[in-house]
């Protein structure tokens, strides 16, 4: 199933939570009582306002417990990228003391509505209704923080879902400057969205494209898988974990003018560093501004690093972004490879599953 992340409600500062349920249950329960009615009338008149306050806390935060997704039964992409993004021990904690907080509530709702039976005049009444609903704000303006950053999450959340891990993708990958993003614009409709990471300076780009009636996603990741995999710290990592888990093909580019500052020997060497993350995805490398060197100018260097492509048969194909050439004959290749490319899920998923567990270890 896939996620609405859209459709969670806002969740209410400690502060308006609290005014919207008192201001409710005044505005919903009766509210004229006499110190002359028979006291089981008094009782009950204060007992409903007691019950119906613990409802109502009881239904609200049910609300948002059930709202925000739980990280074990999403998709594993967003798990992954959630975790990255709002920390999972900080996200289940916070979505465990509201639980803890709903108890909490309802036991005083409980407690009140058995001493009510005790009270003996309209004065004693009041006071316990007082003290319970009094009970139950302070329990609730200790949630302050936690609801504040659910808050966070759920705006946050709302703008993410543009990589939708159920739509087949081609992720782009290289050293900087090697000519991504300028594919990335060639192939796709003029809508790409750029996502930062919250709490990194990384982002992600995405864009659309149609291919053979289906609809695909184009993904560049600068910063992210720009560089050796000895130098990235935890979260990059984790970022190219949750990449792992999409049905994708990887574009390798390698600029062969070596105007990005990088010879093509150390592009391959980059090449041959980040390939372990996706042993599990078809993988093509890009020969990228041929309009400055044509492959058959390439310096003796070059086509000695190259020919480690032809040696363990990956696709080696040319383009250039300024003239063009080759452009639309890499995104179809790249689709067409992933849509031949089927291994049995399962399978699949276990293959990710071994590597990242090692990759983890390693770190
Ligand atoms: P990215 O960092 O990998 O996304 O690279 P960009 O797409 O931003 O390109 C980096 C620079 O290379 C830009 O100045 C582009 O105009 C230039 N560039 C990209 N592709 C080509 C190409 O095929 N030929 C030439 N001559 N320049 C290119």
């Amino acid at each position: 199933v896939l996620y609405n992340f859209k459709k969670i409600t806002v969740v209410p500062t400690a502060k308006d939570f609290i005014n919207i349920m008192l201001s409710k249950t005044q505005r919903k329960t009766p509210t004229v009582v006499h110190k002359h009615y028979k006291i089981s009338r008094i009782r009950s008149f204060y007992t409903r306002k007691v019950r119906y306050t613990q409802q109502n806390f009881n239904e609200r935060l049910s609300m948002i417990i059930q709202e925000f997704p739980k990280l074990d039964n999403i998709h594993p992409f967003y798990a992954d990228l959630m975790n990255i993004l709002y920390d999972k021990d900080h996200y289940k904690l916070a979505l465990g003391q509201l639980n803890q907080a709903r108890h909490l509530i309802d036991n005083v709702g409980k407690d009140y509505v058995r001493l009510m039976k005790f009270g003996d005049s309209l004065y004693r009444c009041k006071m316990l209704k007082k003290a319970a609903l009094g009970r139950m704000a302070t329990i609730m303006k200790r949630q302050a923080p936690n609801l504040v950053y659910l808050e966070q999450v759920r705006q946050h959340l709302s703008r993410l879902p543009s990589i939708d891990p159920y739509t087949r993708t081609l992720i782009l990958c290289g050293f900087p400057n090697v000519g991504k993003s300028s594919f990335l614009n060639k192939i796709t409709r003029a809508d790409v969205e750029v996502h930062s990471y919250a709490f990194t300076t990384k982002s992600l780009y995405v864009g659309h494209t149609d291919y053979k009636y289906l609809r695909w996603q184009v993904v560049d990741t600068p910063g992210v898988l720009d560089h050796p995999l000895e130098e990235r710290n935890v979260i990059e990592m984790q970022a190219v974990t949750a990449l792992a888990h999409l049905r994708a093909a990887i574009l390798y580019f390698i600029d062969v003018s070596e105007q990005c500052g990088h010879s093509i020997a150390e592009q391959v060497k980059l090449y041959e560093s980040i390939k372990p993350l996706f042993t599990n995805k078809p993988l093509l490398v890009v020969c990228n501004k041929v309009d400055v060197t044509p492959m058959d100018q390439l310096s003796e260097a070059g086509r000695e690093a190259l020919s480690i492509f032809e040696k363990n048969n990956v696709p080696l194909l040319s383009m250039s972004a300024v003239t063009d050439e080759g452009v639309m004959e890499v995104k179809q290749q790249a689709c067409d490879t992933l849509l031949a490319y089927r291994i049995e899920n399962k399978i699949q998923a276990k293959k990710v599953d071994s590597i990242l567990n090692r990759l983890h270890v390693a770190m």
